[in-house]
């Protein structure tokens, strides 16, 4: 079988691994802990960097660090991982779903002010939404695929609002804003070194920031929120942090980002310069402002063919290569079906057309050639 995303463990992770052993150093204290925060922040351009258990933990941190208060709103787009929307859940809030763009699929700018304009008012400085009074306490952006939205007009918004922006870039890191690093664009930006993200620690995260205060308090509630070693804790603090053993496997694979990021990118241009015949189909987008991650490579079947997403990857499944559909929006889950939305002409149409293909880091020529031949295949067969 070509699996979909596998971790590529080709470095140093198993060298790192055996020093957390000999060293004993083996739980959340560690030198590759301090060096994943350090690493990471260099990565990103980001002054400081606390490790943490997932991204989705990383999120509830920094949504905690924002001021996310329960029965408050969070506004998030649509289309999105699950995680995006838990993480405000466990922060006993609820998300306010948005449509995304056509042409970077994030959250869409003008959707966000529209909202904003026509759905609250601000009510002593703060923005009260109007059919729930409930009060909307921050933007969560995601960064989708490793495509970074439109942040001057998503960061004009939220200033203008007085709302923090928190960065759901789970699987962005790498990707490149107007040239620049992305771990300024956010007051808070949250990765994901799950097992299928470009860079993994097997399980894991990091949340970045600029705001030296705001960041030490994501550290202190990370860590049950101790204040002393007698065992004092001044507020309700978390077991989050990540261990040295995720950590030594994620400086291992820091090291290999930018020859992981060109394989990323070489597998989708492969995929789109070999189908791109094809008329059924179209490919991932990618902005002007935006040097993506490339996190997936895949296709989108167009709006008017019979083909569909199930038959291409049952196809596919026969001839062993693993393909699959990708997330289906929050407003259709069930936890977040009463949550509130705005029309979602975008995101209902596209996300049941996307077909996610092989893309792991140590993909071989050989198998990117026959994920081809056969999507080549299964299509001019279709097609007669
Ligand atoms: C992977 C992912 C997450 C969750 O990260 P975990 O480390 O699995 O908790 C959150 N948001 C998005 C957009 C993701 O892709």
């Amino acid at each position: 079988m070509i699996p979909l995303a596998v971790p590529n463990l080709s470095g140093n992770e198993r060298e790192y691994l055996n020093q957390c052993i000999d060293t004993t150093f083996v739980s959340s204290v560690g030198e590759f802990v301090t060096r994943l925060e350090k690493d990471t922040c260099k990565r990103t351009g980001a002054k400081y960097g606390v490790a943490v258990s997932s991204g989705t933990t990383g999120l509830h941190l920094a949504l905690m660090a924002a001021g996310v208060k329960a029965n408050e709103l969070v506004i998030i787009p649509s289309f999105t991982f699950i995680a995006t929307a838990n993480a405000v859940a466990h922060c006993g809030a609820i998300p306010w779903c948005m449509d995304i763009d056509q042409e970077s699929w994030t959250l869409d700018p003008a959707i966000l002010q529209e909202q904003l304009e026509q759905e609250t008012s601000v009510i002593d400085g703060q923005v009260i939404h109007s059919s729930t009074g409930k009060r909307v306490a921050a933007i969560m952006p995601v960064y989708t695929l490793g495509n970074v939205p439109d942040m001057r007009k998503i960061r004009g918004i939220a200033e203008h609002y007085n709302l923090p922006v928190i960065a759901d870039a789970a699987a962005a890191i790498g990707c490149t804003y107007h040239g620049e690093t992305i771990g300024e664009l956010a007051d808070f930006t949250v990765f994901s070194f799950n097992g299928n993200k470009t860079i993994t620690c097997g399980g894991g995260g990091m949340v970045v920031g600029c705001d030296k205060e705001s960041m030490d308090f994501v550290r202190h509630i990370s860590t049950t929120a101790r204040v002393s070693a007698e065992y004092d804790h001044d507020v309700v603090g978390y077991n989050y942090r990540m261990t040295n053993l995720c950590a030594a496997v994620g400086c291992a694979q820091l090291e290999q980002l930018d020859s992981f990021l060109l394989c990323k990118r070489s597998t989708r241009q492969f995929y789109k310069q070999e189908l791109s015949d094809i008329k059924e189909i179209s490919f991932f987008p990618e902005t002007s402002w935006c040097h993506s991650s490339c996190w997936f490579s895949g296709v989108v079947l167009n709006k008017n063919t019979e083909i569909t997403v199930k038959e291409v990857c049952a196809y596919l499944k026969e001839h062993d290569i693993e393909a699959r559909s990708f997330w289906k929006p929050i407003h259709n889950q069930a936890p977040y079906k009463n949550a509130p939305r705005s029309d979602m002409d975008v995101t209902n149409d596209i996300w049941s057309r996307i077909i996610t293909l092989p893309c792991s880091t140590n993909i071989s020529e050989d198998e990117r050639e026959t994920v081809v031949k056969h999507m080549r295949y299964f299509f001019t067969k279709a097609i007669k």
